[in-house]
This record gives structure tokens, sequence and C-alpha cells, in this order.
């Protein structure tokens, strides 16, 4: 699915060095490569606060901190997504509230946010699933109308580009209150480890996430509110220092791949290819097709991994049919796109080092496996 070794095979001797000169000055947590790291991912971004953390689970969890909301408010978010956003909620007390997604983007139902607004309901953390972003412009605006505020996951969808009905852009992660993104070697900007970040336009806000990430305090051993402890590392932060110059390129690598894709597979019967939004470049954090009910997917999978291609299910149960997350006010047949989803859904290869030969293989091998 991924091929991170070729990847760094190229920029080894960028990465090595940098790794390299942290082992020398010792300095592994915070210091230069962390603020270094920091400075140009905000330049990149055109957002005013970058705020790393330790992985995209904290820096989700860190940000509804920040936003101070209390047990018992009601956070909507997808159902169909990483079970990330969902813990964080339960973890800190708050309801999530779920919704359906749209059947052609995989993200959260604009009409079904409206429909699951309550006076009790503070934040929508929507999920720029798969490397796409929401529709941002009229979800900001419903959430300005009731006063909500708006954290995005954007773990899967880093440099995705969305443009506004004026014609303004923004980066992905950089349109709500607060933006949250994983560094998992896997993600589309990846370290060697563990890392995330939070973006944010209000300085209030990173203040408060800042203070959050470092034990909730801002002086040293005087804690003003109650904090955890997560943080990138300088190790981590190299790395990342080389690869955001690689970011664009690495990014068009993953368009072509899907655009290859696109043309060889589009009059394959029953297999519905992944719709591009009008609003939002989409970054390919995944390739996802969705194939008709009739075929047979677990066999389809088989036969190719029979022939060496991995394909992977994103996401196999919907959050609101998890064990852990069961809960009365959602049956089976609640979230009909989600479900429909979870059981039709197949991601194809997708990263960064896929060469015609390989895309051809895998296409082939799909075609046989339909056949
Ligand atoms: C990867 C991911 C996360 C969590 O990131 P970690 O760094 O693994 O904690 C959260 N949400 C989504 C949508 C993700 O893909």
């Amino acid at each position: 699915m991924v091929d991170l070794k070729s990847q760094y095979a190229k920029i080894k001797q960028e990465i090595d060095a940098g790794i390299q000169e942290v082992l020398d000055s010792t300095v592994f947590i915070k210091g230069g490569k962390v603020n270094d790291f920091q400075h140009h991912l905000e330049e990149y971004l055109g957002v005013k606060h970058v705020i790393p953390v330790g992985n995209g689970t904290d820096a989700l969890q860190i940000s509804l901190m920040a936003l101070g909301l209390k047990p018992g408010d009601e956070v909507i978010t997808p159902t169909f997504t990483f079970i990330a956003t969902a813990e964080v909620v339960a973890l800190l007390g708050l309801t999530p509230v779920l919704v359906d997604v749209d059947p052609d983007t995989f993200t959260l139902s604009l009409s079904a946010v409206e429909r699951a607004i309550t006076p009790k309901t503070k934040a929508i953390v929507p999920v720029h699933l798969f490397g796409q972003n929401a529709d941002m412009e009229p979800l900001l605006a419903l959430a300005e109308r009731h006063g909500l505020y708006v954290v995005e996951d954007a773990c899967q969808s880093i440099g995705s580009e969305y443009t506004f009905s004026d014609g303004r852009k923004a980066k992905s992660g950089c349109m709500g209150h607060l933006g949250c993104t994983s560094f998992f070697p896997s993600k589309n900007l990846g370290c060697y480890g563990d890392g995330g970040a939070i973006f944010t336009n209000s300085d209030d806000l990173a203040a408060k996430a800042r203070c959050i990430a470092n034990h909730g305090m801002e002086v040293r051993y005087y804690h003003d509110r109650v904090g955890v402890n997560s943080r990138l590392d300088a190790i981590q932060a190299s790395v990342l220092d080389v690869k955001l110059n690689y970011l664009e390129e690495y990014i068009c690598n993953r368009q072509k791949a899907a655009d290859y894709y696109d043309a060889a597979l589009k009059d394959v019967a029953g297999v519905k290819l992944p719709s591009r939004s009008a609003h939002s470049t989409h970054v390919f954090h995944q390739y996802t097709i969705c194939l008709d009910s009739s075929i047979d997917r677990a066999a389809v999978r088989k036969k190719l991994e029979e022939k060496g291609v991995p394909a992977m299910i994103y996401y196999p149960v919907p959050l609101h049919l998890q064990k852990a997350y069961r809960d009365a006010r959602y049956s089976d047949g609640a979230f009909p796109v989600a479900e429909r989803l979870a059981a039709t859904v197949l991601s194809l290869p997708m990263h960064t080092e896929l060469d015609e030969e390989q895309l051809a293989h895998i296409v082939q091998s799909l075609k046989e496996a339909l056949s």
C-alpha cells in the first residue's frame, strides 16, 4: 500500500544528515529543529500558528480541550472515518453526535449536520477523508449561524487546497477554528515515528493549545489548567523538515497515479471511481473505489493478493457500529450511506513511488479479479 523504503532511498543523504545533526546537538526535545519545521510548515500552509504535538489523535484531543468544552457538550462528527475523532470526544466526556456522509466525496453530509444540531451542540469536526476537503464554505457558514466551533481533521489531507466562491484559496486544516494533522509514517507528510500538529489563525487558541500540550504550564512548574504531555521530538522534526520540501512533488505523484487509475478503470463494470470535489484539490491519501454490492469484495481482495497486489478496506465498520461505541441512539441502518460504503469500499495501492509498470499490473490484476 505504501513504499517508504524507495522514498527514503531518494532522500537518504538529507534525512541522515538532519538526524545526525540532532544527535550531535543532543537537543532531542523542543529546540531548533522543531522550531524550524514549525515555521516552515506555517509558511507552507499560510497559517499563523502551527503547534507541533505527539500525534494526530493528541492534536484532536488538545484542540477540543483548548475550546473549553464541558462534559455533555455535543460534538458532531462523521460516522464513516477512523476512530480517533470519536475516541477523543468520548475520552473528554463530550457526547459524540454521529452523522452520515456524502456517497460521492465520503465527507460529512451538510444536510445531516444541519439536522443533528441541538442546543447542546458546541463543535463540528469534519474529516477530510482520503485527501479531499469536505465542502467547508457552507459548513463554516452553518457553524457561524449556530455559534459552533469547527475543528478540521486534516490527518489525511495535508496540502489539499479548498477554493471559496470568491476565489480565495485555503489549505486543508486552516479554515476552521483549529485544524489537526498526523505525521504517522504512511500519511502524506509522514515522519519516521509518531508526530502531529495543530493549525490555527487564532492567537488565543494557539496559546491555549500550546499550554495544554505542555502540562497546562506557561510559567515553568505553575499549572494554570489541566494539560497533557504531547510533543513532536527533534529527530522527527528533522525528518519532516526535509520531507516538507518534497510534499508538493509527492502530492503530484499521487495525483498522477490517481489519474492513471481513473483512465484505466473508467469503463470497468461494477467499479465506482472516487469523485473529485469541485471545491477542493484531492491529495489522494487513499484511492478508494466502490464495488457494486453484487460483487464479492473478499474474493476480489484474495485474488489481488495472489497477484501480489495489496488492497485495504478503509473502513470496514462505521463508528456507530463499533463495539466500544454502541449507543442506543444509533441502530443498524441508522446511517445507510456509511454502512453501504463500509461494505463496498476498496482502497488500491497509493503512494509516491508508484511507476507505470506497477500501476498497469495493479489495474490488470483488478480487471482479472472482477471478471
Ligand atoms: C491517522 C488519522 C488520525 C490519527 O493520527 P495518529 O497520528 O495516528 O494519532 C486521526 N484521524 C484520521 C482521519 C486519520 O487518518
